[in-house]
């Protein structure tokens, strides 16, 4: 976790000050901005692993920093901080793509464990191999970790690229939420399984020719997702 970089943006400098505190006790690099408008303006110039994002902000505020961010950089991780557990419907709509958030007061040390998660979400979508796995419509390159569905690039974030490539590598398996939960985010979220179907959501919407009538991403009533196993679709089998 040595040279990762975070950027803390946060008005209020107390909470600013005791986030950098912490996560530098961690060995991460840590960079401040107190308004959404700096934040932006750093992430052109910096090579930023995750963004810890205030909500309430002076200026532009924390959802409109996530879109454009999000827009601009899809690696990025976005951990997004709120003052009301009513944001957190939003904080997970579909339009913003954030990968985790937390509710204040929160404990400095649960924030750690989940920029660690992310880090390693990020990571494990770095080049690994040369490996490139088609699956119907569908092409991984895990070199690059691009998707592609016939042919056409796919943007996604750390998070969707994860939840897909776990899926296309076990096509026809049941995953309950909490197994991607686990699996993809890297541990227990104290029973909040909406960020697996806020994440879903976004991936049909991504990737399906009708997200309303899902055909690859089935849902398993009373259980979770599959990823629907076509021994058509050269179900799982790798190329190189
Ligand atoms: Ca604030």
């Amino acid at each position: 976790m040595k040279n990762k970089k975070i950027l803390v943006v946060e008005d209020e400098e107390s909470i600013r000050k005791f986030v950098k505190i912490n996560l530098e006790r961690e060995g991460f690099t840590v960079i401040e901005a107190e308004t959404g408008e700096k934040a932006l303006e750093i992430a052109e110039t910096e090579d930023i692993d995750v963004v810890v994002l205030d909500i309430m902000l002076p200026g532009i505020d924390g959802f409109q920093v996530c879109k454009e961010l999000r827009n601009k950089y899809s690696t990025i991780g976005i951990i997004m901080l709120t003052a009301k557990s009513q944001d957190v419907d939003k904080i997970m709509g579909l339009e913003y793509g954030t990968d985790d958030y937390m509710v204040k007061p929160f404990n400095p040390l649960e924030l750690v464990l989940r920029i660690k998660s992310l880090l390693r979400r990020i990571d494990a979508n770095k080049p690994e191999n040369d490996e490139i796995i088609s699956y119907g419509p569908f092409k991984i390159d895990k070199y690059s970790r691009q998707f592609f569905k016939d042919g056409r690039h796919i943007e996604l974030t750390p998070t969707e690229y994860s939840i897909i490539k776990l899926f296309i590598e076990n096509p026809g398996k049941a995953f309950t939420r909490d197994e991607i939960l686990n699996l993809v985010w890297g541990y227990d979220f104290v029973g909040d399984t909406k960020i697996v179907d806020v994440n879903i959501r976004r991936l049909r919407r991504k990737i399906e020719d009708d997200s309303k009538n899902p055909y690859y991403i089935e849902t398993v009533w009373g259980v979770g997702y599959r990823w629907r196993r076509d021994h058509n679709l050269s179900g799982g089998d790798y190329e190189k």
